[in-house]
């Protein structure tokens, strides 16, 4: 049943630029679905080249005094920003969950995430200033030299709709803390919960220019906004179609770009791994927002002692999943995030019946309403597979047996793409000796996936360029200085 669309609650035509709403130079606007109850939640404007060009102006104008701004008071609005954040705790995740259609349990994750990052990243402008002027080698006797770090300046910064909030919370709070001011384009599918953003800067006293909030699509602000000239370092979250587009853009005037980009992580379990665990941290990779994690760990590699007893044990988890209404309280997985993101991962499931694999999950039945698709194991999936090199961003996961550590290693290592991994073993060190050995920036050792703000997060291969997060996140958006002179008698 598709609900009746209704008249659109909010009508976001305006851009956040220099602290005030103006409207948008577009006259093309569109649709925010609730993926659950497929209706109108809002019109968005598509976003156009001349809005891009007032925000960028806007952020060039505020840079020398927001540059200038001693850290420790650039620490304090970030404070501040955690704090309209955590006021709005309530309002935002639920907001986010409307709009992502994610349980509104992992909505609250996400805010806390989001908050939690602010607050460091509040600290780490203190220690930032403390930093300025460190003593460095000289190399020679009769010299002295320090270091210093600048704002780089200008950022452009994008992000996707799998994780609103937290995404542009690892990009905006290091920016700011840096010294950059920053046009900021949330993906236009989840633009409800991003565009608060801009009340609470206000309410932190953000000085006029230096956070700039664009609305829109990809052709309207993304792709201007990655060519502009006068932006100075680009940071993108999302597909790696897109990424690779953004960096083309960015290679115009020798800009640099932080890339997060995609994943196909694998999630290896020995033969001494607790079965109960293996199963719960299987099912929290491939479920948890519906799949739609670039962290997804979608390749199962299992020891063959245990396979079949995992695949029964998963099988039933997902027959067992309740699916349904992303704001109640027994809702695991809600609906994804769009038709078109449904469509998308129901035409793998057609793949997978064109390739003849093998399931026996046992089919749920789904609401009525909403984007929803029934999660699933693969088995033995071939590596030549389609479903197992791809990028799939939903609930279906493709296993396969192996003999021994040494099989699941080179199985997992054989991906284009190295973001993340997951290691389940009887022996935390044998599971940490197994991790050394992945291709992948982040390997959890049986536990779930966490990503801390002291922690740090990117990708190998072709899963992007660069580290958010902690002190990598920080330098991201800094550049190095280094000052010599004759020492002083
Ligand atoms: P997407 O690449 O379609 O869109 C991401 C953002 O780019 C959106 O804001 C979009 O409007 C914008 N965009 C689109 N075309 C553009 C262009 N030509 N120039 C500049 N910007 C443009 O990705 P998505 O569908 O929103 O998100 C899913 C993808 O994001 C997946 O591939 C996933 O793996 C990836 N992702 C990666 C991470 C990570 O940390 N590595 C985190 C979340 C999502």
């Amino acid at each position: 049943m598709t609900a009746s669309i209704s008249a659109p609650k909010d009508i976001l035509y305006e851009q956040f630029i220099d602290n005030a709403w103006v409207p948008s130079r577009s006259k093309t606007y569109r649709q925010v679905l609730d993926p659950y109850h497929e209706s109108l939640l809002a019109e968005v404007t598509c976003g156009d080249p001349a809005d891009v060009d007032l925000a960028v102006a806007a952020a060039q104008r505020a840079l020398p005094g927001w540059r200038a701004t001693p850290e420790a008071s650039r620490g304090a609005h970030l404070e501040a920003i955690a704090t309209g954040l955590e006021t709005r705790r309530q309002a935002l995740a639920e907001l986010s969950s409307c709009n992502n259609g994610k349980p509104l349990a992992e909505a609250y994750q996400d805010l806390d995430d989001a908050i939690d990052c602010y607050r460091y990243y509040a600290k780490a402008a203190v220690a930032l200033g403390q930093r300025q002027g460190t003593v460095a080698e000289a190399g020679q006797p009769d010299l002295e030299a320090r270091h210093y770090w600048d704002a780089i300046g200008v950022v452009g910064l994008i992000t996707p709709w799998n994780f609103p909030l937290v995404s542009s919370a690892w990009k905006l709070a290091p920016a700011l803390a840096d010294g950059c001011t920053v046009v900021f384009k949330p993906s236009e599918v989840t633009p409800l919960p991003e565009q608060i953003l801009a009340e609470i800067v206000m309410e932190a006293g953000l000085p006029p220019g230096v956070f700039n909030l664009l609305l829109g699509d990809g052709e309207g602000i993304g792709a201007p906004l990655s060519r502009h000239p006068d932006i100075d370092k680009l940071s993108f979250t999302g597909s790696n179609a897109v990424g690779e587009a953004v960096m083309r853009a960015a290679a115009q005037g020798v800009r640099p770009v932080s890339l997060e980009l995609g994943g196909k992580s694998p999630i290896l379990v020995t033969e001494d791994a607790d079965l109960t665990v293996a199963r719960d941290l299987v099912m929290a990779g491939i479920c948890y927002n519906a799949g739609q994690m670039c962290s997804a760990t979608s390749r199962l590699l299992v020891h063959e002692s245990l396979a079949d007893d995992l695949y029964a044990a998963i099988d039933a988890a997902m027959a067992a999943l309740q699916t349904g209404d992303p704001m109640a309280k027994e809702t695991d997985m809600g609906p994804l995030v769009s038709a078109l993101q449904r469509d998308r991962v129901n035409a793998y499931i057609a793949q997978a019946r064109a390739e003849d694999l093998h399931s026996e999950t046992p089919p749920i039945t789904l609401p009525e309403c909403g984007f929803f698709v029934a999660p699933r194991l693969y088995r033995e999936v071939p590596t030549t597979s389609r479903l197992w090199r791809e990028e799939i961003f939903g609930p279906l996961l493709c296993a396969r047996r192996v003999a021994n550590d040494e099989e699941a290693i080179a199985l997992a290592n054989d991906s284009d793409f190295g973001l993340a991994a997951t290691v389940v073993a009887g022996d935390p060190d044998r599971a940490e000796a197994i991790a050394r050995r992945l291709e992948a920036g982040n390997v959890w050792c049986n536990n779930d996936q966490i990503a801390p703000p002291q922690g740090s997060w990117g990708g190998m291969k072709r899963s992007g360029i660069g580290r958010e997060l902690g002190d990598s996140g920080l330098n991201a958006y800094l550049e190095l200085k280094r000052i010599t002179r004759p020492i002083k008698h």
